[in-house]
């Protein structure tokens, strides 16, 4: 069955009224809709518009946002805006290097694979960060960020696990910043969000491939992939003034509850989500069908970023069921390297 096949009646229960229709609901409206929550319950007023939705109003025809989204790849993100001469830049979980691990192939990724750090590779990107967001601790998402924080003097926003990993792994300790899902973060003409989120879960039993947390002192220096285990799994809302918003969930899961009222004019998602029922139609309604949707962690990593991306089998399915679940939203699908102005 596709996993975007929706099951028989055990859908989960989706608040009926798009949020739009919410925030316009009567005070009479409101009381008919209990699942609506403290959004309304507790003001007979119309709610007063919120800075997602004020943003997502004026968000104008493409390429007028003025914010640059470029994919470093796997779920690799440089977000940039502001002066041109001097920009503000975000990454999310960039990782360069790219070494072999089967993680596509029948037999599953190989735990003893050697982390390694192709610190020349990366240099010759140039990167520039004032933040990094991680979503979570594995190897395709961890290993470069020592690197590229040490190179930047960018701060780095994770779990204590993730953090924990880092110092392990040589990133500069006062850069790191512990977060643990909830933070709304005020930096100069942007907002960061923190969301708790959830890690996709595979297989007959459903788990989440290298599970664990290592709080507390950090753990010895990790030396292969098994050792880089999930940490918890962050979303981030990046919200840029009044113009733009993006959210990334970072693996292929998420948790509805923490994302009810989101109205993001980007969405960057992953393909997959075979264990979540109605994992795209679901998204789709809880954000309010946002107008753009750019596959992430789409490409097989054991080939190099330099290489075009190769789609390691969710992409079709991903794209036919934004389309199918959200008609209006834009599906863009960039290559490796490639940026996009919304
Ligand atoms: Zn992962």
């Amino acid at each position: 069955m596709s996993p975007f096949k929706k099951p028989p009646q055990n859908r989960p229960a989706i608040n009926p009224l798009s949020r739009r229709q919410l925030l316009g609901a009567s005070a009479t409206g409101a009381a008919t809709i209990a699942g609506a929550g403290a959004l309304l319950a507790a003001s007979p007023a119309p709610a007063a518009p919120r800075a997602a939705d004020r943003s997502r109003r004026r968000l104008g025809p493409p390429g007028s946002s003025g914010v640059r989204l470029r994919w470093l790849g796997n779920n690799g993100w440089e977000i940039r805006f502001g002066d041109p001469d001097k920009p503000t830049t975000l990454l999310i979980d960039p990782w360069i290097t790219r070494f072999h691990t089967g993680t596509y192939t029948p037999r599953g990724a190989d735990p003893a694979t050697p982390i390694t750090v192709d610190t020349d590779l990366i240099d010759s990107l140039q990167l520039r960060a004032d933040q990094i967001l991680v979503t979570h601790g594995h190897y395709d998402h961890l290993p470069d960020i020592p690197h590229i924080a040490a190179s930047t003097g960018a701060t780095v926003l994770g779990t204590e696990t993730h953090a924990n990993l880092l110092t392990a792994l040589g990133a500069p300790q006062d850069q790191l910043s512990v977060v643990h899902g909830g933070e709304l973060l005020q930096f100069d003409g942007y907002t960061i969000q923190v969301i708790p989120s959830l890690h996709s879960m595979t297989g007959p039993r459903k788990k989440v491939p290298f599970p664990g947390t290592r709080p507390g002192t950090p753990p010895p220096r990790p030396r292969v992939i098994s050792e880089l285990v999930e940490g918890g799994t962050l979303a981030y809302l990046v919200t840029i003034g009044d113009r733009l918003s993006i959210l990334d969930h970072g693996a292929a899961n998420y948790d509805a509850r923490q994302l009810t009222g989101l109205a993001p004019d980007v969405l960057l998602l992953q393909p997959g989500g075979a264990s979540v029922p109605d994992y795209v139609p679901h998204l789709m309604d809880v954000l309010d069908h946002p107008p753009y949707v750019i596959p992430t962690h789409w490409d097989d990593f054991d080939y190099p970023l330099t290489d075009p991306a190769r789609d390691w089998g969710g992409l079709t399915a991903l794209e036919q069921a934004v389309r199918a679940a959200s008609p209006t939203t834009r599906f863009i699908r960039l290559d490796h390297l490639e940026s996009f102005t919304p």
